[in-house]
């Protein structure tokens, strides 16, 4: 994949509109505050406390990602019906994670490929290996793979191909100074672990990281950041520490107000592990080769405090106060399991179809 095309050569409309928003000059790159990363956690505690006042002197603690953020600030009678739902693997939602599984591979490849190799003829032993890679990090899905009837993994390997074939029709070829890094984990602990906050992102680009005008390298136990191959990379400027990430999803579907939510959380995540914001969230819907793009700022990082802190906050009140949950319809309706019972999921569901069959 890093040979497939030349950059900037080549490269239909969606390709180029995603190449455009990933070359930012050097210089032109936000600056964050060296403290970042403290005053994060301290105001996304301090928030916490504010809305969730039992919560640090109770003997009770929380996980959140950002299906149990959307969840509780969602559908109150879902999220509550719903919560203790045991999440098991299947031939549909596997296949995000395989196919990254065979992205990352793909970015290590040596020599050209192409799309149509990697749909038709290289996916198969790319599972495979994804398959092997993944079983020490990821048992429970080298298990459902391990397990998957022929026909199931036919099922399986035929959405790979798809979501495989479509990010490489709308995503421009990935070179090594972008330091790739496939579904790449997230993660958040605050009030001595009476919180814990956990995300998975799609990928990770870091493009032209540690090589910001006037900036010098930051520099880890005497090896230069350029050296490391994690795409873990930061720069310092003067005033402040460089923003170089980019964090991607890629969907399928319909655009929905939650996955700019989604993100959001990842930037906070990655504000309190790396203490360096990324520069960019960019959704690619690849149905329809749409890009949804929002670049990171302190004003986006507080609002997403105050919108963890109110899910926390709700959680405590629905779960601990037992107040009574409140209904909210919107897609979720789709895949609710008290569809059947809920007058008001009932009627917005007639609604969608009566409005989509006009
Ligand atoms: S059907 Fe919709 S409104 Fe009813 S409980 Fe489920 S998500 Fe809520």
């Amino acid at each position: 994949m890093s040979e497939m095309t030349p950059i900037g050569t080549g490269l239909n409309p969606v390709q180029e509109s995603v190449l455009a928003v990933l070359e930012v000059p050097a210089d032109q790159r936000p600056v964050f505050p060296r403290d970042i990363r403290i005053t994060a956690k301290e105001r996304l505690e301090d928030a916490i406390n504010d809305k969730a006042p039992k919560l640090a002197d109770g003997d009770h603690e929380v996980f959140f990602n950002k299906h149990r953020l959307s969840g509780v600030l969602g559908c109150e009678e879902k999220f509550l019906a719903e919560r203790f739902h045991k999440f098991e693997w299947n031939t549909k939602n596997a296949v995000g994670t395989v196919s990254h599984k065979a992205l990352e591979l793909a970015f290590n490849m040596e020599g050209g490929i192409n799309a149509n190799d990697l749909a038709d003829a290289a996916v198969e032993q790319l599972v495979m290996d994804a398959v092997e890679q993944m079983m020490s990090d990821n048992e429970s899905m080298a298990a459902f793979l391990q397990d998957c009837s022929e026909a199931d993994m036919a099922t399986l390997k035929s959405g790979v191909v798809e979501r495989v074939s479509k990010i490489v029709e709308c995503f421009p070829p990935i070179n090594n100074s972008m330091n790739p890094v496939t579904e790449t984990r997230l993660a958040g602990t605050l009030l001595g672990g009476k919180v814990r906050l956990s995300g998975v992102v799609d990928l990770v680009l870091n493009p032209g990281a540690g090589e910001p005008a006037g900036a010098k390298e930051a520099v880890e136990d005497g090896e230069s950041w350029s050296d490391k191959s994690d795409g873990d990379k930061s720069a310092e400027a003067d005033d402040g520490l460089v923003a170089n990430k980019v964090i991607i999803d890629f969907k399928t579907g319909w655009q929905q107000p939650n996955h700019r939510d989604d993100l959001r959380f990842y930037a906070l995540l990655e504000t309190m592990r790396s203490g360096v914001p990324p520069r960019l969230l960019m959704s690619l819907y690849l149905d329809d080769g749409d890009l949804s793009v929002e670049e990171v700022s302190q004003e986006l990082l507080d609002a997403t405090i105050r919108r963890v802190a109110d899910a926390i906050g709700r959680h405590q009140e629905l779960t601990q106060d037992k107040t009574t949950p409140k209904k909210n319809t919107g897609p979720p309706c789709n895949w609710c399991t008290l569809q059947v019972e809920c007058e008001e999921g009932t009627k917005y569901l007639e609604e969608r179809t009566n409005y989509v069959n006009a």
